[in-house]
């Protein structure tokens, strides 16, 4: 879908005007050809503005004289001044160097130089006043500074530098090109002379700026790099988190409502006699206030001639699967057929047994389309799904072949969205003119300031209610060597007629050494849980899908008690006999995960267990991990904490967000600043979605100069 934000409008005037920031790197002085390649190969810096974007991950505070005796441990940097008592060179090749002796009133302090050491030496006279700034070491008791920075001391340095000095990220061959991370603001510095107010002229409206009392941009730009005071790094700092925070939202709501305006789809009239009959006489059970929230918000999105778009995220066991029926029967009720999408084939099965149990008294066909669908009934399928004559379509990945053609595709659901590719989702939408209404299911929690951001362009429902009576699940953490009184536990869960997973990693299914693992496990399993009292199923990755699926639905059925699997059953499965879930090499899984596989106890009328092993000395990673998912079954809490621990980028089902990239706000920190952002943002589109106001037109040109230059993600 093309985004093009401001076709009904006017084009603001774009001035004429070019701005250095364009210019490449290798022309801005002291980089030249030689350092320009390298800036742009190791850190990304092709141009000025590339380079007025790399910022100091800290500063050295020059502008502060510490006296020898205050300086400590903690001290990292330190600025002395004072009289220089003694200089010699001493030592042998690699060992030689030159040590000096500076004075103040409070003591004094070595400094030591291995290189340039004949240099200095000529610089250095005894008696002389210098100021000497460096980092602090501590040898024999007595503090150090290592290659310190030193100058002759004069009255007007007396008072300090008159700015932090930035430290920048930077990379070895850079170093050794001069371009250290000190030698970076140089270059920072000297950019910033020929920087005029217009080359970073203001981009939020005034209003804002003025509510926010916000610096002007160029002020920020500068604060950051060269703050002449903490208070006013801060406030630099705030003002360009809200301006990349900001902008991004504006960016993800305008492609909202550019979708809601031009985007067609199917009209669903009418709630009908499928829905109804099967709402009052087929529902086993009462739904939750969420889903019932989540079915209003469907079926006003489907009511009204644009294609709906929507992300349903709920925790494991929150109850998506009879929301994704209701919609289908809503389609149906309108005369359009629905498709639901599963990710592996044991989940489209069982999908594909459950609502087919389900509606088994209503008037509508639902067939199964997988990869091992024979041929014969895979030709009568798709011929029936022409015809329209058939339903309801549940599948895997099969679904989206080009062979397969609806007579009116109305209503599409993915489950597990993260399974699948963006490419594979679009595909979905080709099925039908206009597109069918698609719902992207997930039951990987993600945090809301994550959500409002990697799926801002969406809409969005979260399913934050469990149906009632469920049993919270106890997680402990156990040693391997333990194995024995965990396999005792499993024996008498099943000896009271329960089942269990034993679940190892097999994160590639390739991988020789956990196939070798999962398989000694197995046996190991076996011998403790002998024939013809217990029975065992195994499913993993390199069986045959009817191998695997007999094995399952031998456990889905109750003929064997154990499943010993790998992640395969990661998602969705549901035996809500089975109560205990013992994972070993707990400190392979990540955190997500393990609250997913967790997810597959706990969901019957009997207490669960979830087992963690590890070896003995689990990383401190690990054992956080551990300790979240003993402290809580909640899986947005999950979700919150894994943020914390791996950064927006590793969170599953994100990770192609290029919207995600934010150069100073961090999801984590800035959740209330990003919150304050999105409601700006919304507030400003509502009242002038084309940014027409004078004071909007700044933000305009600003987005329309972007344009193309941040990448967000589409779902489907
Ligand atoms: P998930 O959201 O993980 O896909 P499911 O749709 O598989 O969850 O539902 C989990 C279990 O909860 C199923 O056995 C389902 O029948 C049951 N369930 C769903 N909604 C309710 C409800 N409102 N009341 C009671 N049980 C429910
Ligand atoms: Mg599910």
């Amino acid at each position: 879908m093309g985004t093009v934000i401001f076709a009904a409008t006017k084009q603001a005037a774009i001035s004429n005007y070019t701005s250095i920031l364009n210019n490449p790197i290798e022309y801005l002085k002291g980089v030249g050809p030689l350092r320009g390649d390298l800036l742009k190969k190791e850190l990304n810096i092709f141009t000025f503005a590339d380079l007025l974007n790399h910022f100091p991950y800290r500063h050295l505070d020059k502008t502060k004289i510490n006296l020898v005796k205050e300086i400590s441990h903690q001290t990292e940097y330190a600025q002395v001044a004072g009289k220089l008592i003694s200089k010699e060179i001493i030592g042998e090749k690699r060992s030689r160097r030159l040590v000096a002796q500076l004075k103040d009133n409070t003591g004094s302090i070595e400094l030591v130089w291995f290189q340039g050491i004949n240099w200095v030496d000529k610089l250095l006279e005894i008696g002389g006043l210098y100021l000497a700034f460096g980092k602090t070491s501590f040898f024999m008791s007595s503090p150090q500074l290592t290659h310190p920075e030193i100058e002759v001391y004069t009255k007007e340095k007396s008072e300090g530098k008159s700015f932090l000095e930035p430290v920048y990220p930077t990379t070895e061959k850079l170093k050794a090109k001069g371009l250290g991370a000190r030698q970076i603001g140089k270059l920072t510095f000297a950019l910033f002379a020929h920087i005029e107010e217009r080359d970073l002229a203001e981009n939020l409206p005034a209003t804002i700026v003025a509510q926010y009392k916000f610096m002007p941009r160029r002020q920020a730009y500068l604060q950051l790099h060269f703050p002449s005071g903490a208070e006013n790094y801060q406030q630099a700092l705030q003002r360009l988190k809200f301006e990349e925070l900001f902008i991004t939202q504006v960016r993800l709501g305008l492609v909202r409502l550019q979708r809601h305006r031009y985007s067609k789809g199917v009209v669903f009239e009418q709630v009908g006699d499928l829905f109804n009959n099967f709402y009052k006489n087929h529902l086993p059970f009462q739904l939750t206030g969420a889903q019932k929230r989540v079915l209003k918000e469907i079926r006003n999105d489907t009511a009204h001639g644009r294609q709906m778009n929507r992300l349903l995220q709920g925790d494991v066991g929150s109850g998506k699967t009879i929301v994704a029926l209701l919609c289908m029967l809503l389609a149906a009720d309108n005369g359009y057929q629905a498709c639901l999408m599963a990710p592996t084939e044991i989940l489209a099965t069982q999908h594909y047994k459950g609502i087919s149990e389900l509606l088994k008294e209503m008037p509508v066909t639902v067939r199964l389309l997988t990869g091992s669908t024979k041929k014969k009934e895979r030709n009568q399928l798709l011929q029936q799904l022409q015809e329209g004559s058939l339903h309801f379509l549940i599948g895997t990945h099969a679904l989206i072949e080009e062979t397969v053609q609806f007579k009116n595709l109305g209503f599409a659901i993915v489950d597990e969205q993260h399974r699948f590719g963006v490419a594979q989702r679009a595909r979905l939408w080709k099925k039908a003119t206009p597109p069918p209404h698609v719902l992207v299911m997930t039951a990987t929690p993600i945090p809301r300031t994550l959500a409002m951001t990697a799926y801002g362009d969406l809409d969005y429902s979260v399913i934050d209610e469990l149906p009632p009576g469920r049993i919270p699940i106890t997680t402990v953490h156990r040693y391997e060597h333990a194995r024995a009184s965990v396999l005792d536990f499993v024996r008498s869960e099943i000896d009271k007629g329960r089942q269990a997973y034993i679940i190892f990693p097999l994160i590639e299914e390739s991988e020789k050494l956990d196939y070798e693992n999962l398989m000694r496990g197995y046996e190991n399993v076996k011998a403790f849980f002998a024939e013809p009292k217990y029975w065992i199923s195994m499913v993993h990755g390199r069986q045959d899908a009817a191998t695997k699926e007999t094995n399952m639905q031998r456990f889905v059925k109750g003929d064997t008690q154990i499943m010993v699997s790998t992640t395969v059953i990661e998602v969705g499965v549901n035996v809500p006999n089975a109560t205990v879930m013992v994972i070993e090499s707990t400190e392979k899984f990540g955190l997500s995960q393990l609250h997913q596989l967790r997810g597959r106890v706990g969901r019957g009328a009997e207490k669960s267990f979830c087992i963690l092993l590890t070896a003995p000395q689990p990383t401190k990673e690990a054992k956080e991990r551990i300790n979240i998912l003993c402290s809580t079954n909640d899986g947005f809490k999950v979700a919150e904490k894994d943020l914390e621990l791996r950064g927006p980028g590793e969170i599953e089902g994100t990770r192609q967000s290029g919207a995600l990239n934010f150069k100073l706000a961090s999801l984590v920190q800035d959740s209330q600043l990003l919150q304050t952002a999105k409601n700006t943002a919304e507030v400003l589109i509502n009242e002038d979605p084309e940014l027409n106001s004078a004071d909007n037109l700044p933000l305009k040109q600003y987005l329309q100069q972007q344009k193309g230059k941040t990448a967000w993600s589409k779902i489907s």
